[in-house]
């Protein structure tokens, strides 16, 4: 096939500018790779946070979208792992280097040569990534997973990032029974730690801005629900949790978080605010507490992420748009007004 020149996409033109109606360019389809049919994209903070430029410098025009579930509809000469008609998903990202410590270990996010980003980034031949604000995509078909048939590709499409991302370090910092876990900020990556959290077993509390969500977060999982508006909530929770896992999108008061930690628990980041943050050594020294962070997850982690989903019967909670709604969207993403993820109908694009 020759490379497809006319796709449908949305973009934003320029940093800040709202996003418009466009058309790229997708690559042929090698040997090794799938023409996939995007059916639904989720909005993803993360998406904002690039195509304002609030993490730095980006490439535009931008084709945001890096949570894509769809239908391979093409298959190169060399694919063996998928077949026209599977129900698949794209991530954070299209490529690695797949010589490193870390992609040969499946920890394609840590690659020491650096991973290829679904979009505001550029592959092997030097040409910018376009993401999953599209009608289609042409990705080598070891960075594709695949959807379970038991999962709406609507509902799937927001795991191939919120879900992996809150997934991930659940697993790693060990959440399950016996196990007090606080999930910071109810949003598109909360309300998916929420879940997993409390499938794992662990006990699962929302630390919310406000309590408007609490029916919410109480039928996700949840086993209690602060409002951190409320001081009260600090003092109440002190030395309380194993592991805090923090979704916020802005810096936090450090300090009142860590406390909440008891001896040797973790804090750890997910949400990647665009400005430092800053706090007391001894919020850590005095607890043996840890600080830490942790982005999406590997191809293989995802995969098991999605079964794991498929398993117990959950997808994402999402509103789903048309491509006009999107800046729209985004303005409800940055006020918090958002039940629980975005999903944009591609058809629409
Ligand atoms: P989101 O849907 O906007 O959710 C963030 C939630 O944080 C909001 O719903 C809100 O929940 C809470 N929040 C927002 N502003 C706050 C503030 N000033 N103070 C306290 N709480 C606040 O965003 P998302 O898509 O889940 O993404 C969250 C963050 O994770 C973003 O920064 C995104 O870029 C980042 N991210 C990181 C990775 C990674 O690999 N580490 C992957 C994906 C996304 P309440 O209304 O309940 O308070
Ligand atoms: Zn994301
Ligand atoms: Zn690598």
């Amino acid at each position: 096939m020759t490379s497809l020149s006319a796709v449908p996409a949305y973009a934003a033109p320029a940093p800040k500018a709202p996003l418009e109606r466009t058309t790229i360019a997708r690559r042929a389809v090698g040997p090794n790779d799938i023409l996939i049919d995007i059916k639904y994209a989720g909005i993803c903070h993360s998406d904002i946070h690039q195509a304002r430029e609030g993490w730095g410098e980006a490439t535009f025009p931008m084709v945001p979208g890096h949570e894509i579930a769809g239908v391979v509809s093409e298959v190169g000469s060399a694919v063996s792992r998928y077949a026209v008609g599977d129900h698949v998903g794209v991530g954070c990202f299209v490529d690695s280097c797949r010589e490193c410590e870390y992609c040969r270990r499946g920890l394609e996010q840590f690659c020491e040569n650096g991973t290829t980003a679904t979009y505001n980034g550029f592959d092997k031949n030097g040409d910018p990534t376009y993401g999953g604000y599209s009608t289609a995509l042409v990705v080598d078909e070891n960075y594709a997973v695949r959807i379970p048939a038991a999962l709406g590709l609507d509902v799937a499409a927001p795991l191939l990032c919120a879900g992996i991302t809150t997934y991930s370090p659940l697993r790693h910092w060990k959440a399950g029974p016996g196990k007090k876990v606080a999930v910071v900020g109810l949003g598109g990556l909360g309300h998916m730690a929420v879940r997993f959290a409390h499938e794992l077993g662990a006990e699962v509390t929302v630390l919310s801005q406000s309590l408007r969500k609490k029916d919410d977060g109480l039928r996700l999982g949840a086993d209690h629900y602060y409002a951190t508006s409320d001081p009260a909530t600090f003092t109440e929770l002190r030395s309380t949790f194993d592991l805090i896992l923090s979704t916020v999108s802005s810096p936090l008061p450090m300090d009142a978080y860590l406390r909440l930690l008891t001896v040797d628990g973790a804090f750890v980041n997910v949400g990647a605010p665009e400005e430092p943050n800053s706090l007391n050594m001894f919020s850590l020294i005095s607890g043996r507490r840890t600080l830490a962070g942790s982005p999406i997850g590997g191809i293989a982690e995802t995969q098991e992420m999605l079964d794991f989903c498929a398993e117990h019967g959950f997808g994402a909670e999402i509103e789903l748009i048309s491509a006009e709604q999107i800046n729209e969207a985004y303005e409800r993403v940055i006020a918090s007004d958002v039940r629980y993820r975005f999903v944009i109908d591609t058809s629409t694009i």
